[in-house]
């Protein structure tokens, strides 16, 4: 049986209206996972899906600015998320810069898959290797190269 996975979703003002409707289109498969969202995405997931009657497990950390993607960042680090979308707003200069290149860094070191638009995340979440249990993500190598 296919696990249950975690997923992070974020998403910058500007980017909110893709990120529910993305959700929106992955309504489906999205209600069977479990949801770790920033504070004002979380709500509008949540609210988005309520209309359309699906209830959802969804936890809404604090909105970004107040640490919301500090608080993302630290379950990526303890392995408690297995896929993270992020969409941010490439076009405006964001308060919590810091933060957003934290939790970017983290799923980086942590091998954790994040999806930074919706071509990625639609092709993230279809992957069949989350029901191959052959596969085991590799821990990544921080090695230094001797020629
Ligand atoms: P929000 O936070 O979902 O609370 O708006 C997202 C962000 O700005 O990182």
């Amino acid at each position: 049986m296919k696990k249950q996975l975690t997923i992070a979703l974020v998403a910058h003002d500007y980017r909110k209206v893709d990120m529910v409707e993305w959700a929106l289109f992955n309504m489906e498969m999205l209600s069977k996972e479990k949801l770790v969202c920033t504070g004002t995405t979380g709500s509008l997931i949540e609210k988005a899906f309520l209309e359309h009657g699906v209830k959802v497990d969804i936890t809404c950390m604090n909105s970004g600015p107040l640490g919301g993607d500090a608080e993302v960042a630290a379950l990526v680090v303890r392995h408690q998320i297995d896929l993270a979308v992020f969409l941010i707003d490439d076009l405006n200069a964001q308060p919590h810069e810091a933060d957003i290149q934290m939790l970017l860094r983290q799923c980086r070191v942590h091998n954790v898959p994040i999806a930074c638009n919706r071509y990625s995340a639609d092709l993230m979440i279809t992957s069949t290797l989350w029901d191959n249990e052959d596969y085991t993500p590799t821990v990544p190598k921080y090695v230094k190269f001797e020629r």
